[in-house]
């Protein structure tokens, strides 16, 4: 008998049937002969409706308040899925993600997990029950406030429960049947993607592919816990991320052929970009910058600096950053004006980051030379670019971000001969 958590997403619980349906699988399970932990989202849309909500009270919420008002979503699903298990005939119980042992620094909105201590979870698993886990929150091992852990952060609660009670796979139920070689709601040709790396998966979410949640990944690989994205909606095979080892020895059993070169294609269309202006050519200038960033608590993402202008010994320096910190970005440069001596800041926030990822793209040639010919062959004009051993992203408008991914996508053979399912979700 082996341990399996599975996570609900919002759209596999947006409404009383759905929860009904959720039920019923979660018991097949359980009738399987397995032990079964869950771990539920808020239903639909209800953390943005919560959001909205705030927005109208407070222009700027506190983060305590703000993070105590969002995970009641997960309180309501919780508790919702217990019941309709319980109409089955079996034990559910739901935990609050503090009751859970969902152990958190202090960094509301953005809590990282510290310690995870599923006694109590443990507890219900031994007397036979299914524990049914409120996603995306925790309590702060200081001040004993209750977190979350960031959008989309469910998947994250699922997997460092997983590892933490030594789970044989972590199963995350979406509205889609796995990983796509591209957003399915943005290229209907995307392609499932049977089997990913720890490493690809991680560029991907990097890059915008919201899927899995980023730090699902990185909990994930640190632990070797295989995860299984599939859909709630559909009884198919969806896509194992696991190790390169372990996609080798599926490909020696022959259970799954080929690991394809270019896994995907993502845009992120929530980033800005700032432009220093006439920064004086000697060291120093760009420590001085990004030290002034960093004070600011800014993700500073891609760098560019130019070529000096012989005649003035003046160089423009331009980096992107996430829109919501571009603000404080422009200020924390402003205030150290005089001492950087910069001529002026310019901020574009209509941009996107348009990223092709694939483990593939170490040993064969010509990968670049596809990507940056299909998107010339689009009329799409790049300003920006950055590079890993293993993606590919360029800074294009945001109003072409679309048509840039459908290009990539085209280029590099990833059109399926059929179209994708979404089977439901608004996509917000
Ligand atoms: P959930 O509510 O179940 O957590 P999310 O909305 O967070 O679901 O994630 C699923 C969505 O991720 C899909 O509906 C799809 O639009 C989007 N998505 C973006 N990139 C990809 C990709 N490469 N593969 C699959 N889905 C993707
Ligand atoms: N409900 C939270 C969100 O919408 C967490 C999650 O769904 O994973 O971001
Ligand atoms: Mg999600």
């Amino acid at each position: 008998m082996s341990l399996i958590v599975q996570k609900f997403g919002g759209s596999s619980v947006a409404d009383a049937e759905s929860i009904k349906r959720v039920a019923r699988r979660i018991v097949e399970t359980k009738q399987a002969g397995h032990d079964v932990v869950v771990v539920v989202s808020a239903m639909g849309d209800t953390t943005d409706e919560l959001l909205d909500l705030a927005e109208q009270v407070s222009p700027n919420p506190p983060g305590r308040e703000l993070d105590m008002l969002l995970t009641s979503g997960e309180r309501i699903s919780m508790a919702l899925l217990a019941m309709a298990i319980a109409d089955l005939g079996a034990d559910a119980r739901s935990y609050t993600g503090s009751q859970a042992g969902l152990i958190t620094d202090s960094a509301h909105g953005a809590a990282r997990i510290i310690d995870v201590t599923p006694g109590r979870i443990q507890e219900a698993l031994a007397e036979g029950a299914i524990p049914i886990v409120a996603g995306f929150q925790g309590v702060a091992q200081d001040t004993k406030d209750i977190t979350t852990l960031g959008r989309g952060g469910s998947d994250t609660t699922a997997v460092a429960l997983a590892a933490a009670l030594d789970a044989s796979v972590c199963e995350i139920y979406t509205d889609v049947d796995g990983v796509f070689s591209a957003d399915p709601r943005v290229v209907a040709k995307a392609r499932q993607v049977p089997v990913i790396t720890y490493e690809e998966m991680l560029e991907l979410a990097a890059v915008g592919a919201k899927v899995l949640h980023l730090r699902c990944v990185e909990y994930a690989r640190r632990f070797d816990l295989p995860i299984h994205v599939r859909s709630s909606f559909s009884h198919r095979e969806g896509t194992l991320v696991l190790s390169p080892a372990a996609i080798a020895a599926k490909i020696a059993e022959g259970s799954v052929m080929e690991h394809p070169i270019i896994s995907g294609v993502a845009a992120d269309v929530n980033d800005a970009k700032v432009t220093v202006v006439g920064v004086p050519d000697k060291p120093g200038e760009a420590a001085a910058i990004f030290k002034a960033l960093a004070g600011a608590g800014i993700n500073v993402d891609m760098i560019v600096q130019n070529v000096s202008a012989a005649s003035t010994g003046r160089t423009d320096v331009t980096f992107t950053c996430p829109q919501g910190s571009a603000k404080a970005a422009m200020s924390a440069l402003e205030a150290e004006r005089a001492t950087i001596g910069f001529e002026s800041l310019l901020l574009d926030d209509q941009i996107a980051k348009v990223s092709l990822v694939g483990a593939g793209m170490r040993s064969h040639p010509g990968v670049s030379a596809t990507f940056f010919t299909a998107l010339a062959d689009a009329g799409i004009n790049v300003e920006m670019i950055s590079t890993s051993e293993i993606r590919i992203s360029v800074v294009t408008r945001v109003d072409e971000a679309k048509r840039a991914v459908q290009a990539l996508h085209t280029a590099f053979g990833l059109d399926a001969d059929g179209e994708a399912v979404v089977y439901a979700g608004s996509g917000r």
